[in-house]
């Protein structure tokens, strides 16, 4: 892009001085710290940080133009206003999605891909990653990467060299898909389930829906939605799309699957395709994780791979710490750290996923609060005790004052009550477990990434990896 494109795209609020520098403008960032020569420093307001502060130094390191709010053009001294490109607008995370909009219109023949949904987002788009790039090159944004922010930014790194783009969406506010697929216009999209998660934010599971559901709407007539026939809201979100459909979940859809075995290690999968069926060892386990797979196949079909090269793609899956990752523990037992985030349906989905692996040894479940639930909170960390007790779970950990709910699902539900133990302060947690934890059990660590249990998992692995 050049500054003339630029200006054009973000269309500032008044007329910047030094604007005729020719040629192509480098890497855009909005860290002033990794300023390139001739690359664009767009200066956010951060709530510890203002970018706005540091305009002089992203000149000093060769930045061609810089991008700054109203009120941070007051702060970019005069000198340095009247002879550079400073381009003011009214909001510059909005700015950086104009560029990145306008960018990716630049690129259209690389087909995109945009994935959204309320779990299974980073899973599902690293396991298409994993196909794709077996004979491609692909450009993927990073899981956190994946709002109105990062978005934009892994986005402006997409070039001709790329054979495709796999942009994941998130979302905690109505409006933000519709902003992030104007941006990345994808030509595929995928929802991978509607749950109850931002609730707080997006207001009702009718809201959640109609938020994800603005992804399918954002596809051309000639675009394909990759539909989770298992999933009802989706289906329904879906019907409300004029793009192609392709449905992914049971035998009579056009991609099914089941699991062949299940091991500490992962499982063996079996996926049908309309041209085929192949088998593939994949490093994680559970039914949750067979849909992500299903949803990555579906939409690698769709880009035109075909079961011959998936196996060895679904191979080199390996899935990320925190995210339902398995480690060994000394003396037959296993870690499934799953730390990195809750809400109802993956909860629901881990405990499931630990007692099918148990298989016979002591199950213990340690289980944070699912944030950002709204009212419907007591009642879902109370179904996640009470499911806790059917699949007769050893020793339930809940840790947190929502999951107060969830002992007391577990209780109700008929665990032993003396086999739930709810807590609220960390350090005592972090004790408890610790001194519970024995040899060959089977340990699933779970909960909000603001309950921090990421430090409960590392106390396991210390004492027993
Ligand atoms: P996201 O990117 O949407 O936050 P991740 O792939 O990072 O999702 O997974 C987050 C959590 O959700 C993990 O705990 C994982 O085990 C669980 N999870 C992943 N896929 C699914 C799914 N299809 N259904 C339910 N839970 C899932």
């Amino acid at each position: 892009m050049t500054i003339p494109e630029v200006i054009g795209a973000i269309q500032p609020l008044r007329e910047a001085a030094g604007s005729s520098v020719p040629g192509p403008i480098g890497a855009v960032t909005t860290d002033s710290r990794s300023v390139e020569p001739k690359g664009l420093f767009v200066a956010l307001p951060g709530e510890r940080v203002d970018g706005a502060d540091f305009v002089e130094e992203a000149f000093a390191r060769g930045a061609i133009a810089a991008i700054v709010s109203e009120a941070g053009a007051k702060k970019v001294p005069g000198a340095l206003a009247r002879t550079r490109p400073v381009f003011v607008v009214r909001d510059p995370v909005e700015a950086l999605g104009d560029l990145a909009r306008a960018h990716r219109l630049r690129h259209r023949r690389v087909p995109l891909v945009g994935i959204t949904g309320s779990s299974g987002k980073t899973t599902t788009k690293d396991m298409l990653s994993c196909l794709l790039t077996r004979s491609r090159r692909v450009l993927c944004n990073p899981g956190n990467r994946n709002n109105l922010i990062g978005m934009p930014l892994a986005l402006l790194a997409l070039s001709d060299e790329h054979d495709a783009a796999v942009l994941e969406m998130g979302t905690s506010a109505p409006g933000e898909i519709v902003r992030l697929s104007g941006i990345a216009a994808p030509d595929i999209a995928l929802i991978t389930n509607i749950a109850p998660a931002h609730l707080a934010g997006l207001g009702s599971m009718e809201g959640v829906a109609r938020e994800k559901g603005d992804l399918f709407r954002a596809l051309p007539a000639n675009g394909v939605a990759v539909v989770n026939a298992t999933d009802l809201r989706v289906v329904r979100e879906a019907a409300r799309c004029a793009a192609e459909k392709v449905y992914y979940g049971v035998p009579m859809n056009d991609f099914s699957g089941r699991i062949l075995s299940m091991s500490d290690a992962g499982m063996r999968i079996a996926i049908r395709t309309p041209a085929g069926e192949f088998r593939s060892s994949i490093g994680v386990a559970g039914e949750h994780h067979l849909m992500n797979a299903l949803a990555a196949t579906a939409l690698a079909f769709t880009l035109g791979m075909r079961p011959d090269g998936m196996e060895e793609g679904f191979a080199a899956f390996s899935s990320v710490p925190g995210r339902f990752h398995a480690s060994p523990l000394r003396g037959g037992g296993l870690l499934l750290d799953d730390s990195y985030n809750a809400n109802p349906a993956s909860s629901e989905a881990a405990l499931r996923s630990l007692a099918a692996l148990s298989r016979g040894r002591r199950t213990v479940v340690v289980f944070g609060d699912m944030l950002e639930l709204g009212e419907s909170s007591p009642a879902s960390h109370f179904r996640i005790g009470h499911l806790a007790a059917s699949l007769r779970i050893a020793r339930l950990f809940a840790f947190g004052k929502e999951a107060a709910y969830a002992a007391h699902g577990a209780r109700e539900g008929g665990m032993d009550p003396s086999a739930v133990v709810h807590v609220e302060d960390r350090e005592a947690l972090r004790e408890a477990v610790r001194r519970f934890v024995s040899e060959g059990d089977v340990v699933l660590v779970k909960g909000s990434r603001g309950m921090r249990l990421d430090e409960v998992s590392s106390d396991i692995r210390e004492d027993w990896a």
